[in-house]
């Protein structure tokens, strides 16, 4: 691309990709020597929610079915995780539609979810309000995506815990601390994924407890790397899943867990308006939720408060770190925090572009369960009933197609389509689109597609991509509060109480472009909720300046990659430690 400019000549991060080129670098062309690789019945990229459902589902159906079980070989099931446990790397809100892990698991009750850990209470009471300002509130009633009754507030990262706990005593092979790093691809076919090498230095080098990653053969694999996946992002470009599709678009969550003095009897969000600003020029469109967590375990009164916010915003200094922090300045907030204590803090993004924007979803040889297929809708900000439900689903369908001998998994298509994820979503197929004209024309819009259902206007909206717009430095930074330490914190004491453990030795996993214009960099340095980008002090107010990527600090958000770098998978066992979130 010539110049800084983008097409539109104004400067937006797609003028700037980062050098990566996926089909040539994460694709394998062919499996190693029989003798030097790992063979398995069915792997699973990804030990999150939509993965370990996975597991879990064929393991139950492998436990009726002796036969086949030996047909999958020694190790039928295998999951590949890259953090230190399944969990760390998990965050959600998150109220959970609960019918799919009832589903899953039907003898286990929501009070023995309670006792396990991972889950905190059926919603009973709800609230949401618009807020004009930092002071006020309206009450408004809740729009049906967004009724909670009956849900239950759970931690995704416990509940991958518990659903590592199941999966293992059912005999699936865990394999945490290990990157998938590359699909491997024979004939047009996936026939499996290599693990990453460890103990390489920032260069590279191999250092004296260098380990090399291996092959790991499978008759079926599974892509559940949630947002963003690596391997998924090389597979939609090898087997062109995205084709006639319109381009998934991203939003950005940070979260914290407090330990409060009062419980909280009722879940609350807000929508648009304070602290963002509405002109359509900042493009910014977010809300916040507040949901209570009762510790069964301990007998302590938790809340999770996050903030969500649409990555299609114009402004480089707007940050999700900040507006989180400013948002509990906020009456409404402040009153249920105070006294309390901050226990946890996460950051994680989620695709937002719905129904148009899923990618195909099978492959010769693989699938795509979960976020990485793009399974969450937005209007209600649910995805973790589609990531079990898709897990199960495409459990039965490999179950099925290996038992006939096939190696064609596209019978999952048409099984998600008619289950409630394909129904939830079409409903709300053209509900985000009209966001991206701003909340004002956009608003009104977004509650006729709600209220028919899609029907009205009907049709297929498009999506542009969030790194398509072009950025400039705005006075949104000027309203965040500074950190006191107690109520509002900075970036790195956050990302300290992650248990974040990254090498400081070792190799930088983010892609992009290290001199690009001011406004670009100062789009990544704002946008990172983990400090990762640095402007030097020095570096000239205008024109192009040089970035510092500090990338031991990243939690693996995957946020850069929609705004024009790319988060590429660590050493296994690198990044945060989430446990509540
Ligand atoms: C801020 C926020 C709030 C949300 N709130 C709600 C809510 O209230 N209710 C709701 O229902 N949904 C909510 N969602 C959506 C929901 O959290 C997700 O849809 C769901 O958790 C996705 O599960 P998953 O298993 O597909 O992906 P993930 O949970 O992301 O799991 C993917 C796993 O794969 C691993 N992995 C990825 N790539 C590789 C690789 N190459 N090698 C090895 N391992 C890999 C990751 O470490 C991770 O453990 C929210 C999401 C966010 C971000
Ligand atoms: S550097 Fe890491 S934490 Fe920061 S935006 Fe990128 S992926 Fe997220």
């Amino acid at each position: 691309m010539s110049g800084h400019s983008s097409s539109n000549g104004k400067l937006a991060p797609a003028a700037f990709p980062p050098p990566v080129d996926s089909r040539k670098e994460f694709v394998k062309r062919g499996l190693d020597p029989e003798d030097e690789l790992i063979e398995v019945g069915v792997v699973i990229v990804g030990g999150g929610t939509a993965g370990l459902a996975c597991a879990n589902r064929l393991l139950q159906l492998l436990a009726d079915d002796p036969e086949m079980m030996e047909r999958l070989g020694e190790v039928p099931v295998a999951v590949v995780e890259k953090a230190k446990t399944c969990g760390g790397h998990n965050l959600s809100g998150a109220v959970m539609r609960p019918g799919p892990l009832q589903e899953l698991f039907p003898d286990v009750t929501r009070e023995q979810w309670r006792q396990e850990g991972f889950a905190f209470g059926e919603v009973k009471k709800e609230a949401i309000y618009l807020l004009p300002n930092g002071k006020t509130k309206v009450r408004i009633p809740p729009p049906p995506p967004q009724r909670n009754h009956g849900n239950e507030v759970v931690s995704v990262s416990a509940m991958a815990r518990f659903q590592q706990r199941q999966a293992e005593e059912a005999g699936a092979y865990i394999l945490t601390e290990t990157a998938a790093t590359q699909l491997i691809v024979d004939e047009g076919r996936v026939v499996g994924v290599r693990s990453g090498d460890k103990g390489r230095g920032k260069d590279g080098e191999p250092l004296g407890n260098f380990e090399p990653g291996t092959d790991i053969k499978a008759q079926a694999t599974v892509l559940a790397e949630g947002c963003w996946g690596h391997l998924t992002g090389a597979a939609i470009k090898e087997f062109d899943l995205a084709d006639g599709r319109e381009p998934q678009v991203w939003e950005l969550g940070v979260k914290e867990v407090w330990k409060v003095a009062k419980p909280l009897d009722r879940v609350i969000h807000t929508l648009a308006g304070w602290p963002l600003k509405i002109p359509a020029r900042y493009g910014q469109i977010g809300g916040s939720w507040i949901y209570p967590m009762k510790d069964e375990k301990s007998g302590d009164d938790l809340v999770s408060i996050g903030f969500v916010l649409d990555l299609d915003y114009a402004d480089a200094t707007t940050s999700a770190h900040d507006l989180l922090q400013q948002i509990k300045t906020h009456p409404l907030f402040r009153g249920i925090l105070d006294g309390g204590e901050r226990v946890a803090w996460g950051a994680k993004a989620l695709p937002a572009g719905g129904y148009w924007a899923m990618p195909k979803l099978s492959m010769p040889g693989a699938l795509l369960v979960g976020d990485s297929a793009g399974m969450v809708n937005l209007a209600a900000l649910k995805g973790v009933h589609y990531s079990i439900k898709s897990g199960a689903l495409a459990a039965e369908s490999i179950y099925a197609a290996l038992k006939r001998g096939e190696s064609s998994f596209e019978s999952y298509e048409r099984v998600v389509e008619d289950s409630i994820i394909g129904k939830d979503l079409w409903e709300q197929r053209n509900t985000r689109q009209p966001f991206q004209k701003g909340l004002i024309k956009g608003g009104p819009l977004v509650n006729m597609m709600i209220a028919t259902k899609g029907r009205f206007p009907g049709g297929r909206w498009a999506l542009h991509r969030n790194d398509a717009k072009p950025m400039f430095i705005g006075k949104t930074k000027d309203s965040y509060p500074k950190p006191d330490g107690k109520y509002t914190f900075d970036k790195l004491s956050s990302v300290f109480i992650t248990g974040n453990a990254t090498r400081d030795d070792a190799p930088n996993h983010i892609r992009l472009r290290k001199r690009v214009p001011r406004e670009i960099a100062e789009t990544w340095r704002w946008m990172c909720p983990a400090g990762v980008y640095e402007i030097p002090e020095d570096a000239p107010e205008k024109g192009e300046v040089d970035v510092i990527v500090n990338y031991t600090n990243c939690v693996q958000c995957g946020a850069i990659t929609a705004k024009g770098g790319r988060l590429t998978t660590p050493e296994g066992g690198d990044g945060p430690l989430y446990q509540l979130t």
